[in-house]
């Protein structure tokens, strides 16, 4: 078991939704978090990042970074998605070495994996066939990440590992229409629609099926590998089950406590037809997710009104 009391834990990206919850978890750990803001260490810069690394000397670090968003905005900012992200985890992964880091935890995403891989996911279908077109920018590069963490295991024989949570949500998510994912686009516009009695709008048809994990929980499995996990291949953090869009909607509905029209925009992309992880390998390292769907949702919900309104 690796322990991280009295250790020096840099959480890069502690602004977004992974990174800040996975800051709120690590205050029970006693150990030291160091975060960077966005105006004191631009990630994407390679000599800014080796310079902070060499200053700050951390010992852990929790790559939580990256440019993140739904299906349109993967489909919109393509060359962002790949550039900024392959850059934000390659100066991450690199100057960690260049400074000793002793474990380093990588994480992505379920999107990683081929369109059609066997449901429920397993970790072995990796690069075994082709990504969905809609995040495939994205899936470059947190391959590239995974591969990078690999590389330098193999190489070096540093403890860097990864992890890929499923569609997470929870406080902090990102509740603009435009570019979000579907659990917080859906809590904004049923709250929206409730607001005026007025229809709420589903993209697609409503049939894909994705598993939906609180961030709180996947902070828990993150912090949970680092200390017991340091195994060459990544770690699925899934919750185990999945629910249709269409479900999602009713869920998020009964929430926010409203009972209006479900209406379709067919001309939004459905994106892959289902999306479910097996997390068997996570389980058998002793964790399991607390949080319920429902009671999930009612927490983000919570959030947004008070972050959003
Ligand atoms: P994905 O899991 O990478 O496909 O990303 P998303 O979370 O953006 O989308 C998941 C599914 O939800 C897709 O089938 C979308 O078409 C559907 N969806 C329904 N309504 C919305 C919405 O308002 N926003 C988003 N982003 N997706 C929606």
């Amino acid at each position: 078991m690796f322990d991280l009391s009295g250790k020096r834990v840099f959480v890069a990206g502690h602004r977004g939704m992974v990174g800040s919850a996975v800051v709120r978890r690590l205050a029970s750990e006693n150990c030291d978090v160091l975060t960077a803001g966005r105006a004191e260490l631009d990630l994407m810069d390679q000599a800014a990042v080796r310079g902070w690394m060499a200053r700050e000397k951390p010992e852990v670090v929790v790559v939580a970074a990256a440019k993140v968003g739904g299906i349109l905005a993967n489909n919109t900012y393509p060359a962002d998605f790949l550039y900024n992200n392959l850059m934000i985890e390659a100066n991450l992964i690199q100057a960690s070495h260049a400074v000793d880091v002793g474990k380093l935890l990588f994480l992505g995403s379920s999107c990683i994996y081929p369109k059609f891989a066997p449901q429920p996911i397993t970790e072995d279908a990796l690069l075994t066939g082709p990504l969905e077109e809609t995040n495939e920018w994205y899936a470059i590069a947190k391959i590239a990440g995974i591969k990078l963490c690999e590389a330098y295991r193999v190489q070096h024989g540093v403890d860097y590992i990864s992890g890929m949570p499923t569609n997470l949500y929870g406080p902090g998510d990102n509740y603009n229409l435009e570019t979000s994912h579907v659990m917080p686009a859906l809590i904004r516009k049923v709250h929206n629609a409730k607001k005026i009695g007025g229809t709420v709008e589903v993209w697609g048809t409503g049939t894909p099926r994705r598993e939906f994990m609180h961030a709180d929980d996947c902070a828990d499995a993150c912090v949970h590998l680092l200390k017991n996990y340091s195994g060459r291949e990544h770690v699925n953090i899934g919750f185990g089950s999945d629910v249709s869009i269409l479900e999602l909607t009713h869920l998020v509905m009964e929430v926010v406590g409203y009972e209006g029209e479900i209406v379709h925009d067919l001309s939004k992309p459905d994106g892959t037809p289902r999306k479910l992880m097996d997390s068997s390998r996570l389980h058998a390292l002793g964790w399991t997710p607390r949080i319920a769907l429902k009671e999930g949702i009612a927490d983000a919900y919570r959030h947004f009104l008070t972050e959003v309104g």
